[in-house]
């Protein structure tokens, strides 16, 4: 179990024996619960394990030797390979060297971290941004630098682990509400006398694919004076009309306080942002540990960034090549008797037990479609799916041959038509 004494002390005291030598009888008892706990995970079909990709992660892939069409990327753009995003990486890299060999408040800020900051503050219009070197730091961060113990935390049930996590590393009480039920948000919200209240909710759900209902929640932390963090991970590089995440698709710029996200996945690079007003953005710089005492994200990665927003920003083509491929997917899962609900590039296809999700998942891959099977504990019980992601690089035919493959491989397995 967690250690509430531990979680509270900012430090790492050391206290005696902790670090000592365990006996060889512990030890061989630690074997044997990991064996046990392993090889139930296999027994329930649960065991993970990890599959080797070798070269980039395009619209094709190779995964052990073999080529596949690939629907389980959050590389929505295909910018990871961009040769422009590329070169601009090998360019930093000559400039700046690979790491940056410090954190960003002992000497690890270089311009380009800088540079970045203001073009992604431009790309949200927001008044300021911070770079993070993962959206799990960043959510981490920013849950623990505002859920004092004066405040709580409304959370919606299918947020990211990150978020998750941030919960349970926070000092806030932590309450949870049903997905997307803004009606027993409010409700929580009434009942709430916390000094503080604090709405965080993903903007397009990572699993689901649907988009967080941001007009009810902007009216609602009005009328209740929360602040509303949004994890755009999925939404910024995605929703249209420009890729700027979840504001800009609702017209509501300006209305999430803590708006972040990730370059992880449409921008095809790796860290994080957040945008917010400059008061705040100057608080997490003095409050935020996993900002403070994380080594500045690799210079070469912030360049690569900030080529891939100016693409998003100048090549529109990208953006609605994705949601082409959106529609040909939802319309030939359709034509295929197969309702899909997704208004966005991430699909989930229900199935059902873990079993059957995994075989579903191993007859795709043999027909040459990388697309990856979900299992609790990331979606709940008994509620196993496939989560299949479109990129702007697939072809129609990939993707035609993707929603054929899956009906085909559901009917093998049972699942009716629904
Ligand atoms: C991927 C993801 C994260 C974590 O971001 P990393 O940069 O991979 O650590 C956080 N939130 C959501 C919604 C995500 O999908």
């Amino acid at each position: 179990m967690f250690d509430e004494r531990e979680a509270d002390s900012g430090r790492n005291e050391p206290s005696s024996g902790q670090h000592g030598h365990s006996s060889h009888e512990q030890e061989s008892s630690f074997s044997e619960d990991i064996e046990r706990e392993l090889s139930a995970l296999k027994k329930q079909g649960r065991h993970r394990f990890l599959r080797r990709v070798s070269g980039a992660q395009d619209a094709e892939i190779v995964i052990e030797g073999r080529k596949l069409f690939n629907f389980s990327s959050n590389n929505y753009l295909g910018l990871s390979s961009h040769p422009e995003v590329v070169e601009a990486f090998q360019k930093y890299a000559c400039l700046y060297g690979v790491g940056a060999g410090a954190s960003r408040l002992i000497g690890g800020n270089m311009d380009i971290h800088a540079e970045l900051e203001d073009a992604f503050a431009r790309f949200k219009g927001s008044e300021a941004a911070l770079v993070f070197s993962s959206g799990y730091l960043a959510n981490i961060g920013i849950l623990n630098v505002l859920g004092s113990p004066a405040a709580t935390i409304f959370s919606d049930e299918l947020n990211h682990a990150s978020i998750i996590d941030g919960c349970r590393m926070a000092q806030a009480g932590v309450t949870v509400y049903r997905h997307a039920d803004m009606n027993h948000l409010e409700g929580l919200l009434k009942a709430s006398s916390a000094r503080r209240k604090l709405i965080v909710t993903d903007g397009v759900f990572s699993m689901k694919g649907d988009i967080a209902p941001l007009p009810e929640l902007v009216a609602l932390k009005k009328l209740y004076g929360a602040l509303l963090i949004v994890d755009d991970a999925h939404a910024t590089g995605v929703l249209p009309p420009r890729g700027r995440g979840s504001a800009d698709y609702f017209g509501l710029s300006g209305e999430i306080d803590i708006d972040m996200g990730t370059f992880s996945k449409a921008l095809g690079t790796y860290g994080a942002y957040i945008c917010a007003a400059r008061p705040i953005i100057d608080y997490f710089i003095n409050k935020c540990r996993t900002f403070i005492y994380n080594t500045a994200l690799p210079p070469a990665v912030a360049g690569a960034t900030l080529k891939s927003i100016e693409l998003l920003s100048g090549r529109p083509e990208l953006l609605s090549r994705l949601w082409t491929n959106q529609e040909i997917f939802r319309r030939e899962m359709e034509r295929r008797g197969r309702r899909v609900h997704s208004k966005t590039p991430i699909f989930q296809v229900p199935v059902g037990s873990d079993r059957q999700t995994m075989d579903v998942s191993r007859k795709l891959y043999a027909k040459g479609l990388f697309i990856h099977g979900i299992r609790p504990p990331t979606v709940p019980e008994g509620e196993g799916q496939l989560r299949v992601s479109l990129m702007a690089t697939h072809t129609t035919a990939m993707v035609v041959k993707a929603a054929g493959g899956i009906d085909e491989a559901l009917q093998e397995e049972g699942v009716e038509r629904y």
